[in-house]
């Protein structure tokens, strides 16, 4: 279906954007596909017009509309999940928290990100959270993708398929090269799991990054730096899982501040991955504002660093939460490593897999307020400039295209591999309707 400005429903399709950026942004044209076939449509009509074709999926980012583009809408109609033995396939509009729904009925998971709400924005570029270290990214669980090419052709890949270039690259960068329309992934068993949250001084930082560099892959250690919902002052949450349920057996200690466990049956049930209130309780999430113009906006970066930086990586983020522009902002520090190192560096496009840390540092302000806006991105990318000496890789799920860091950004994430996926690029997407590579 398409959807035009001023109808009903495509101010519908804007307003349901998780993304501030995105949903104040006015397309030329929402297309809803009900089928591969209206995908197909849909990319040559982009080509035809030369118009960007933003792809829509959880909606999480800010590149999945844009004013003057063709946003293509999997949300709406891409929603089937489909359970066959131990493998699920997933169609490319549904989010990470309804596939591990689905799951959970059948006693299955599968690793996916800290939050529910995002979709195959996530699948397609890695997926990095809190089962990474012992079941891997999400991207390394992929067993076939189906697509539409940025040519309007239609494509099936596989583990072992008579075409390993596809293979590769469509793990780590397809949103550059093809619309995916279908993701086939190997699921696990569910497992109850062991939630240990706890807050400290932000001074504590270096200490408890080393502590979590010498755990084993069972265990997951990441944490917030930010402002608790009802402080005034920043402070650091640690956030433990692993999936062992006898508490004497974690392996550390809850911190001198307060600290709260939970028991878990499954990753579809943890604990928000917020900084909680003083009674360890993570307020509900305000409702979007109504006005899809006001919603706050966002700009944020994603460092890997691997192990054995915790003294300069704690030092940058101490100083840095010390000049919050805001209580919004926030930096958060995923704990990877462990079955993510498994895998050969090229065994996918995502080549962050010697990092131990993926450092998301977002700065968020008020839709309007220009003076915030300056700060939260100066901050934003203050923290980028600071990290980077020290980072091995930049996750691209957050790219800066047209700012003087985004040649980095993309260095980076794909090294020297680079150019051959700008070769690529010129094969499968040869009007660029796709996210540039410049
Ligand atoms: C609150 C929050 C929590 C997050 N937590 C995590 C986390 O724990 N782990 C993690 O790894 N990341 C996390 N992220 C980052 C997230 O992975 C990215 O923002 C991702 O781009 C979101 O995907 P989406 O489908 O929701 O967003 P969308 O904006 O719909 O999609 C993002 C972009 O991905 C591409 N894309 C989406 N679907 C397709 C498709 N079917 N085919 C081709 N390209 C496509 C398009 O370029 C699109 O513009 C988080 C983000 C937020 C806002």
């Amino acid at each position: 279906m398409a959807l035009h400005p001023g109808e009903p429903h495509y101010e519908q399709a804007l307003s349901e954007l998780f993304n501030g950026n995105a949903a104040a942004c006015n397309p030329q044209l929402v297309f809803q596909p009900l089928d591969v076939a209206e995908v197909v449509e849909a990319v040559q009509q982009a080509r035809r017009q030369r118009l960007p074709l933003m792809v829509r999926s959880g909606g999480h980012s800010r590149f999945c509309a844009a004013d003057g583009a063709l946003m293509l809408d999997l949300a709406a109609h891409f929603t089937d999940i489909t359970l066959h033995g131990d493998q699920v396939s997933v169609g490319a509009g549904a989010g990470m928290g309804a596939i591990l729904r689905h799951l959970a009925a059948a006693g299955r998971t599968l690793p996916v990100g800290t939050h529910a709400t995002p979709g195959f924005g996530l699948l397609c570029m890695g997926g990095l959270g809190h089962l990474s270290r012992s079941l891997g990214l999400t991207i390394d669980n992929i067993v076939a993708l189906k697509g539409v090419r940025g040519d309007g052709s239609v494509f099936e890949v596989f583990e072992g398929c008579a075409d390993p270039i596809a293979w590769h690259w469509l793990r780590g960068a397809a949103p550059f090269l093809a619309v995916i329309t279908e993701a086939t992934l190997r699921t696990h068993p569910r497992q109850p799991l062991l939630v240990r949250r706890s807050l400290a001084a932000v001074e504590t930082l270096a200490e408890h990054l080393q502590q979590a560099e010498g755990l084993s892959r069972q265990w997951s250690s990441s944490f917030v730096l930010g402002v608790p919902p009802d402080g005034s002052e920043p402070a650091l949450m640690r956030y433990l899982v692993g999936a062992e349920l006898d508490e004497s057996h974690c392996p550390v200690a809850g911190a001198s501040g307060s600290s709260w466990t939970d028991q878990v049956p499954g990753l579809d049930a943890v604990p928000a991955f917020d900084l909680p209130a003083a009674d360890g309780r993570v307020p509900a999430a305000d409702l979007p504002c109504s006005d899809r113009h006001q919603r706050p906006r966002t700009w944020i970066h994603a460092i890997s660093v691997a192990a054995g930086h915790s003294e300069a990586l704690a030092a940058v983020l101490t100083n840095a939460i010390g000049r919050l522009p805001n209580r919004h902002c926030r930096i958060d520090l995923q704990h990877i490593g462990g079955a993510v190192s498994d895998q050969p560096i090229n065994s996918s496009a995502y080549r962050g897999r010697g990092a131990e840390w993926s450092v998301v540092v977002t700065g968020l302000w008020p839709a309007g307020d220009e003076a915030a806006e300056l700060n939260a991105k100066a901050w934003s990318d203050g923290v980028f400039d600071a990290l980077e000496p020290i980072s091995c890789h930049i996750y691209l799920v957050e790219r800066h295209p047209g700012t003087p860091r985004y040649g980095c950004q993309l260095q980076k994430a794909y090294g020297a591999d680079l150019m051959a996926l700008r070769t690529l690029k010129q094969q499968w997407d040869p009007d660029g309707v796709l996210p540039a590579l410049e």
